[in-house]
């Protein structure tokens, strides 16, 4: 993880350093980038100008905005993935003139609610943080819109390795269109 942007004088965050500092603490627990998702295919198209913009913004090549920005992960390299979520704390800010839609994505400074439920069925928590009391494996699952069977028996586990499966499967079916 790597947060030498933070200034370490600073008594209180700025907006950009509460960023990456979710935005990495999200890659450590795994998270894969948003704007990267197979999800994003259907949603955001990036245009040619985008690396004119990161070789103007950050000298990168065209290679590294390929590998950090546009191309879309393999789906058999990733577990997980919900809708496309342009809130998640993982999408990096995009500025309408690097996409077709010409949408214009600020830089996200909160975890969205996806994230959040994404990373309980992943690191399920029994008891939820008295800071967070609405937090429970039934709200997440509500927000990831798990019903049925699936729903029950992820419930009834304590087994964070079997509700990461029985969600992974359901989610699977649900990317199929099942
Ligand atoms: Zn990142």
């Amino acid at each position: 993880m790597n947060l030498q942007q933070i200034d370490p004088d600073c008594s209180k965050l700025r907006d950009d350093e509460k960023w990456k500092i979710l935005h990495e603490f999200g890659h450590t627990l795994g998270f894969l980038h948003e704007h990267q998702s197979p999800a994003r295919i259907t949603e955001l198209t990036f245009d040619d100008y985008v690396y004119k913009y990161y070789d103007y913004k950050a000298e990168w090549p065209r290679e590294v905005t390929e590998s950090e920005v546009t191309n879309i992960i393999n789906e058999e390299k990733i577990s997980n993935y919900t809708d496309f979520d342009p809130k998640s704390i993982i999408m990096y800010p995009i500025v309408a003139s690097c996409n077709l839609e010409r949408i214009d994505i600020p830089k996200n400074v909160e975890l969205s609610d996806m994230d959040k439920a994404l990373a309980m069925l992943h690191y399920p928590r029994f008891v939820p943080h008295e800071e967070a009391s609405e937090w429970t494996i039934e709200h997440a699952l509500d927000v990831l819109g798990v019903h049925g069977n699936t729903r029950d028996r992820i419930l009834q586990s304590r087994c964070p390795k079997e509700i990461y499966s029985l969600f992974t499967l359901w989610n699977k079916k649900r990317i199929q269109g099942l």
